[in-house]
């Protein structure tokens, strides 16, 4: 077995775990909580176009697939919970683990991890330092998030896997200039475009070239390693971050 492989069996699935799946040729994973009875809380970008649960659309407030753009119809998940938004439009949703794994592999984020097993991973989004909360602490807080929103989704600052992060460890960034705490985000790198990068958006490219970043540099924002974030309880998380904001 390979000794970084983070793929687990389903059986495997524990209350609270951080699970992700890779996206896009392994070049983004997504990340969420899994909350048992086969449900994932996660956060996605609402303004990513959604075919969403067209049944369920009119109750839940989902774009549904009639947008004449011609797309081929997603298939309809049988679970009446899937893609379910408490807050309509947030971006904070319940998915069944099919839904949520798509066509990748189910895979567990590692907590606590040496700092030799984060400097040996090739790839961000996989682990951190940093130390999990216990279970029901981590469903509470994704819960609540499920019911009251997130705050805005930002891919370099506030992603999936800072979604994720916020639930294991409850640990948010008092750095106004970098509030994100995603190892995915830190890790993008590049100094040429391909057309990978380029079907990646935009943004991830700007942001990656922007801010390259080293091995050496991974570590020093690792969750776990920092020194400018602190606990944060869920309620008081919105007005939190908007007094970071006004600093
Ligand atoms: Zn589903």
């Amino acid at each position: 077995m390979d000794l970084f492989s983070q793929k687990i069996e389903r059986s495997e699935l524990k209350e609270g775990d951080h699970v992700y799946s890779w996206r896009k040729e392994r070049l983004i994973s997504h990340h969420g909580i899994f909350i048992g009875e086969g449900k994932i809380i996660h956060f996605v970008n609402p303004k990513k176009k959604s075919t969403g649960n067209p049944y369920l659309a009119p109750f839940r407030g989902f774009a549904t697939s009639s947008d004449g753009s011609g797309k081929k119809e997603k298939t309809i998940c049988p679970n009446s919970f899937c893609k379910l938004e408490k807050v309509a439009g947030s971006g904070v949703r319940t998915s069944c683990i099919d839904c949520f794994v798509k066509k990748g592999s189910l895979c567990r984020y590692k907590y606590q991890a040496s700092r030799e097993f984060l400097l040996a991973k090739t790839v961000g989004g996989t682990c951190t330092t940093a130390e999990s909360d216990p279970p029901e602490e981590v469903i509470y807080r994704a819960t609540y998030l499920h019911e009251n929103g997130y705050g805005k989704y930002d891919l370099s600052s506030n992603n999936c896997e800072d979604f994720a992060l916020y639930c294991k460890t409850g640990l948010w960034s008092t750095d106004k200039e970098y509030q994100g705490r995603s190892s995915q985000a830190n890790m993008v790198h590049s100094t040429h475009k391909t057309k990978k990068e380029e079907a990646m958006g935009e943004k991830v490219y700007r942001y990656a070239t922007a801010i390259p970043r080293t091995f050496l540099k991974r570590e020093s924002k690792d969750l776990g390693l920092r020194n400018d974030v602190v606990k944060v309880p869920v309620e008081e998380l919105s007005s939190f971050c908007t007094s970071v904001r006004q600093k």
